[in-house]
């Protein structure tokens, strides 16, 4: 038996090491990874950069607190502010701390406590991320949840006026909600919830946690819509696999977490700063975004024309690197299939397949992905009828 809470379903498949784009297991076989550790190795698996950077920071300091002051965090923390909204950094651990800080911020701040979010969302997995996730699935057992989250239907813009009230602190949201099974935010509903935002001091949260660091071909992927949030929330690939969190914010809430207000302890902690600030480098170039976007495309096309017309497949739809492939069916048996075959991929939700390979794939690889995809969804659909 396991010594491990058995949280999570596990495949068969036991890891020895990972390099760029590929995992190796204990017997020897390879696999093709288009999970990316669920969109962390966004530059695949031990980017030479990044792990220069480690070492390079392994022989400076591992950590003193947040006590004194640390170069290594404000450096970082430019990169994420030269490219956001955001003026102001708060560095944590993961996606669900970073938007338990954006929750404390956007109510401390306006002193409002509603916090609206969007079914089918997905912020994480602590009480007050827990309780803004608009899943019930994630909150069964361990009711009540906290007061004061509403969820309203996604892309529906009168729900989000009706919804809006007096004592509103923030909408919190994802452009596209990667595990509720990578559905997209439509261009005028963004622009309603904006407007919203505005009419009602109502704060604005993007959770990046997944859509982030390059993924769909922005640095941030409300960059797509002409918005301006008040909050964003980073974490999955801005470590290029270390664990790491940060919350943006503008300028206009920095007297709301004054000292004393928030903490982290290992928040902003060297080693994942420096790779964090490795990864940032190589992430945020324009020509290394237009790439992803190239390739983005690309793959869309080769999916829309090799598995698109297949009657299992209901829809292919994503942004850059993000791509989710909905079936007409539960997909974790073809999942299995593909990982015997050599490919790793992601589900979202019961009957999507979700695609996150690391920005860096090639397009041969891409090809050979799409073949492996069309080999077991066609498969599956002789089998059958
Ligand atoms: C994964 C995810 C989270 C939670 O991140 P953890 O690091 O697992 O806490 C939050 N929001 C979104 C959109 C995510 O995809």
């Amino acid at each position: 038996m396991s010594a491990l809470f058995p949280t999570y379903k596990r495949f068969n498949l036991s890891v020895k090491q990972a390099s760029g784009t590929t995992v190796e297991d204990t017997d020897g076989n390879t696999y093709l990874d288009f999970g990316a550790g669920i969109g962390v190795c966004n530059l695949g698996h031990r980017h030479p950069d990044v792990q220069l950077a480690l070492e390079n920071q392994l022989n400076q300091y591992w950590h003193v607190s947040n006590l004194y002051q640390q170069p290594i965090q404000e450096a970082t923390a430019k990169w994420l502010i030269e490219n956001s909204t955001g003026d102001q950094v708060f560095f944590c651990n993961s996606g669900t701390e970073a938007n338990e800080s954006a929750i404390k911020l956007a109510r401390k701040a306006t002193g409002k406590h509603k916090i609206i979010s969007f079914k089918q969302s997905f912020h994480g997995r602590t009480f007050g991320s827990m309780a803004a996730t608009g899943q019930e699935k994630i909150h069964t057992g361990f009711g009540p949840m906290l007061e004061s989250f509403h969820y309203v239907p996604f892309n529906d813009r009168d729900a989000v006026k009706r919804a809006v009230d007096g004592d509103t602190a923030a909408i919190m949201m994802e452009m596209i909600q990667g595990e509720g099974g990578i559905h997209m935010a439509d261009p005028d509903f963004v622009q309603e919830v904006a407007h919203v935002c505005r009419q009602n001091d109502v704060l604005l949260i993007i959770d990046e946690v997944q859509t982030g660091i390059g993924r769909t071909g922005k640095p941030f992927a409300y960059q797509h819509y002409d918005i301006s949030p008040d909050i964003i929330t980073s974490a999955k690939g801005l470590g290029g696999g270390v664990p790491i969190g940060a919350m943006m914010a503008k300028k206009t809430l920095r007297d709301a977490f004054g000292p004393g207000s928030h903490a982290a302890t290992f928040g902003g902690n060297p080693l994942a700063m420096a790779a964090a600030q490795a990864v940032l480098k190589h992430v945020f170039q324009d020509d290394f975004l237009h790439g992803v976007t190239e390739k983005g495309r690309y793959l869309q096309e080769r999916l829309n024309k090799s598995v698109g017309d297949l009657p299992v497949v209901s829809s292919i739809r994503g942004k850059g690197l993000m791509i989710g492939i909905e079936c007409t069916e539960d997909v974790s048996h073809k999942i299995s299939s593909l990982i015997d075959k050599g490919l790793l991929v992601l589900n979202a939700g019961p009957n999507v397949i979700r695609l996150l390979p690391p920005l860096i794939v090639s397009k041969q690889e891409i090809d050979v992905a799409v073949q492996l995809l069309s080999g077991v969804l066609t498969d599956e659909k002789a089998s059958i009828t």
